[in-house]
């Protein structure tokens, strides 16, 4: 499991991840909730699929969700994606 990623503040989370549509580690769909595909009915915290994990230093709010789409185009997430 990657450690959670942290922001300052929530914007600076929204800044990074603006389109807020994410990628079930399960079966790839794309989603809007960040925390349950209704394809595959897996949960972002199953601890089984890798998810995304990040802390808002701010809030200290903490979640694992599914990861957001931009990780695959920053080269992040896949290798040679
Ligand atoms: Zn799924």
């Amino acid at each position: 499991m990657k450690p959670a990623e942290e922001f300052k503040t929530k914007r600076e989370f929204n800044n990074k991840f603006p389109t807020k549509m994410y990628k079930c580690t399960k079966c790839g769909q794309l989603l809007t909730n960040p925390y349950y595909c209704p394809y595959c009915k897996t949960q972002s915290n199953n601890f089984i699929y890798e998810s995304y994990r990040y802390k808002i230093i701010e809030t200290g709010e903490a979640e694992i969700i599914f990861p957001p789409i931009e990780r695959n185009f920053c080269g992040g997430w896949r290798r040679g994606g």
